[in-house]
């Protein structure tokens, strides 16, 4: 029997439709929504992303305004607009696109993200809420498009539930494999040093895959009837490719997330949510 799909797009257009609902009570309210994106540079990717941004930032309500720095600005270039956007009450939401050029480190940048502004949780301080499930505020949007499928997936709840997490970076499995310890799973982490990776993967219930080699994982790594996640996107070949071989593990996996359709449409609408969130603070505050 062939896989479930897990199809991120109607995930995706079902959660915009809730938050085109939210933003227009915001507006009704005198608060306009609003995004901003700080980038460095003119990174081609970075403004493709962006566009996608603006153009699903209309379709819900949310001005999406880009503020594009020198690419050779410095790091208190960086943080000095940083701050502006933190004293500036028009802004409710601050992204810090990344990458950044290579003379930059995140390191020193990602303290002067705003932290009630913070919507993809870059600032070290929602990253310690996030490891600790302590009073978090905003989760960063690809771990939270993760979670949303997850919550909509026959694995649910999680409780007690074996999960493995192939990939341990900051931006994606690490926040993954919180969120899912959060939930009473049982995680495993693999990454390139990890030994017999294949056969712990094969024990899981749960699969999330983010380490950017498309096909990584196939069928002989998969449980029959596991569920699998699938954060990678690499283009190649003018193809959008996930970190999972999609036509043999959908042969054994009981679900599947699809690349593209599966984990990328979620995740801009997740952060787009974090930016309603964070209006609505707002909202409450002058209530
Ligand atoms: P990253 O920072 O390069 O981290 C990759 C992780 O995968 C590392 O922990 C690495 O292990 C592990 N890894 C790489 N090759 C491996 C191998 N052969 N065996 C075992 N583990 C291996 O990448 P990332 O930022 O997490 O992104 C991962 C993928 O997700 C990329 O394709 C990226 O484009 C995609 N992504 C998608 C979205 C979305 O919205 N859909 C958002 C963000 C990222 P080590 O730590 O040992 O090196």
């Amino acid at each position: 029997m062939e896989a479930r799909i897990l199809d991120g797009r109607a995930l995706a257009a079902e959660l915009r439709a809730g938050l085109t609902v939210r933003a227009a009570a915001l507006h009704a309210r005198g608060i306009a929504p609003r995004l901003l994106v700080v980038m460095v540079g003119e990174d081609e990717s970075s403004l493709a992303y962006v566009r996608g941004m603006k153009s699903l930032g209309a379709k819900i309500g949310i001005h999406v305004v880009v503020e594009v720095l020198a690419g050779a600005s410095n790091e208190r270039a960086v943080n000095e607009a940083l701050e502006r956007a933190a004293e500036d009450d028009d802004i409710h939401g601050v992204i810090l696109q990344q990458p950044l050029p290579k003379h930059l480190s995140i390191r020193n940048i990602a303290g002067a993200v705003p932290e009630r502004k913070d919507v993809d949780g870059t600032n070290p301080v929602n990253q310690g809420r996030l490891a600790f499930a302590m009073d978090t505020r905003f989760v960063p949007a690809t771990p939270a498009a993760v979670m949303l499928l997850l919550e909509r997936s026959a694995a649910w709840p999680l409780r007690g539930k074996s999960v493995v997490v192939v990939g341990r970076s900051s931006v994606v499995g690490l926040p993954v494999a919180f969120l899912v310890l959060a939930q009473n799973a049982t995680v495993t982490i693999v990454h390139r040093e990890t030994l017999e990776i294949a056969a712990r993967v094969r024990t899981a219930d749960v699969v999330i895959v983010a380490t950017g080699r498309p096909g990584m994982v196939d069928a002989a790594w998969i449980r029959r009837g596991a569920t699998v996640i699938d954060v990678g996107t690499t283009v190649s070949d003018g193809k959008l490719r996930g970190d999972v071989d999609f036509e043999s593990v959908r042969t054994v996996a009981g679900e599947i997330t699809p690349v593209p359709g599966g984990v990328g449409p979620v995740t801009n609408v997740a952060l787009m949510r974090n930016v309603i969130a964070a209006a609505e603070c707002v909202a409450e505050l002058v209530a």
